[in-house]
């Protein structure tokens, strides 16, 4: 491979330049390098390894560049950065590193591009080109891990054991480069990753749920899965979802387990959506399964209120893993405890009241709960695969013209309580909210439709019902 292609960026001449007239060694290292030999559209960071200050390179660097960009020191770590048009530029000082037991926090000592090799995570994240004008391209490879990009392979620098237990942020790094890129994580790494499970517990929860955004971010997530499961790291970061598997057997009658369905319906509903947190939801929609199981003797195995009950695990999940507890939980929560409702929906007559409800409840949110509901489908049996589609098309159709007729999706209420007020001489009291209630109701119902008219009416009737007397103007 020539691995001069890797640097037609101007960067990366003008670094080794820099590096010359510091009299220090310079080289590219890192995903970048791993990303060019996959061919792999690469994120927009670049990472420069300097054997001596990176921070005095990168101020040289910001210094020969045209517009001169701001350099961000990070004195604590040693690192600088600088922005050059889109890339975010990351100088660090080559460094040994050695680690105590109980932090993540090593002892930092400048050190050889071998030894600042040897502290990196993978093989495929420790390939460096050089930049100095000497040795402008060549490539430093000591762990082969170029054959394993080629076999698609996840091995450690050094023995496992050592790298994942010096920084065990690695064991989910490892885990996510394997479901990113599709590789086969090696067997005496698994092992290593099983024995120091528990140090996870070291890393922080904010750590913890990047690595795991970015599992359920790519194309398969279910293989991200099913490594922490195999681990052991699952039951110690998402026990609701170890929770979940498992199969029962009672007088013969036997549940799905939910864990395995719950990955298929994740790697089912990446196929169709990237919104992350629609994700959340699929990889989220059964937890509340494994506290409301229940074995009943004339229907077999039940989940009473599961979504409910899945739906305020979500909270405690979020809090727990010091999520943003915001608008994106309230979502997941919304798609938990309204998983049910477009099944049960389309297994009964579709009524165009309960479409009008289920339209009403989910808001703007209707068409992601679709999409949920139709990755929740994982039946093996072609005809009842079929079927259940077909459904829900019935469904979707049914919404469409509920929608273009009632207009209830983000519904308000035709008359407004200052004109039930005023209609009825009323100061702000209880009766307003029963009057606006009854009309949402009608509404709803089918009784009336969504049109002033009708609602006045409606309001006129309901108040005199409940021995109201219109004031007359
Ligand atoms: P991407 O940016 O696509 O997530 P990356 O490999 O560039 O992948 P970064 O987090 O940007 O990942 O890290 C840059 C490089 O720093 C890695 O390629 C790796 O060499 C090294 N690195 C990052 N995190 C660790 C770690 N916890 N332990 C050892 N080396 C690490
Ligand atoms: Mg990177």
């Amino acid at each position: 491979m020539d691995y001069l292609e890797a640097l037609q960026n101007p960067i990366f001449k003008i670094v080794g330049t820099c590096a010359d007239e510091l009299n220090v060694k310079a080289y590219v290292i890192g995903g970048f390098v791993r990303d060019f030999i996959l061919k792999r559209e690469s994120a927009k960071d670049i990472d420069i390894v300097a054997v001596g200050s990176g921070i005095e390179l990168a101020q040289r660097v910001g210094h020969a560049l045209e517009g001169r960009p701001e350099v961000t020191i990070f004195k604590n770590f040693g690192t600088a950065m600088l922005k050059y048009n889109d890339l975010e530029i990351e100088f660090v000082g080559a460094r040994k590193e050695s680690y105590q037991r109980d932090s993540r926090k090593p002892i930092v000592e400048d050190g050889t591009l071998e030894d600042d090799q040897n502290r990196r995570d993978l093989t495929i994240n420790a390939l460096a080109i050089s930049l100095n004008t000497d040795s402008y391209g060549l490539f430093i490879d000591p762990f082969n891990g170029v054959e394993d990009l080629k076999n698609k392979i996840i091995r450690t620098p050094l023995a496992p054991a050592i790298t994942y237990s010096d920084d065990p942020l690695r064991m989910m790094r490892a885990i996510r480069f394997a479901t990113q890129l599709n590789f086969e994580i090696e067997l005496s790494s698994l092992k290593a990753i099983n024995e120091n499970k528990e140090r996870i517990n070291i890393i922080s929860k904010e750590r913890i749920v990047d690595e795991l955004h970015k599992i359920i971010g790519s194309t398969k997530p279910s293989k991200g899965f099913a490594l922490l499961h195999k681990t052991g790291l699952l039951p110690i970061i998402l026990p609701e979802l170890t929770s979940l598997q498992g199969i029962d057997e009672v007088e013969g009658q036997r549940h799905k387990d939910n864990f395995w369905h719950t990955l298929e319906v994740v790697d089912n509903i990446s196929k169709t959506t990237d919104n992350l947190w629609l994700r959340w939801a699929a990889l989220l929609h059964d937890i509340g399964k494994a506290p409301t199981k229940r074995f009943d003797k004339k229907i077999g195995w039940t989940f009473h209120a599961h979504e409910f009950v899945g739906a305020k695990m979500v909270y405690k999940l979020f809090k727990r893993l010091r999520m943003p507890l915001n608008d994106k939980m309230k979502f997941v929560q919304k798609m938990v405890l309204m998983s049910s409702r477009p099944i049960i929906l389309s297994e009964d007559h579709v009524t165009d009241s309960a479409v009008r409800r289920l339209v009403f409840d989910a808001g703007d949110y209707v068409e992601d709960l679709m999409i949920l509901c139709e990755a929740d489908i994982t039946t093996k049996n072609p005809r009842k695969q079929k079927r259940y589609l077909k459904n829900f098309q019935i469904v979707r159709q049914k919404i469409v013209e509920v929608e273009e007729r009632d207009r209830i999706r983000n519904f308000q209420p035709p008359v407004s309580g200052e004109e039930i007020m005023r209609t009825f001489g009323l100061k702000p009291s209880k009766e307003i909210g029963v009057i606006k209630e009854a009309i949402k109701e009608a509404i709803l119902a089918g009784k009336i439709p969504n049109e002033y008219e009708a609602a006045h009416n409606f309001m006129l009737k309901t108040g005199i019902k409940i021995g109201l007397k219109p004031v007359t103007t």
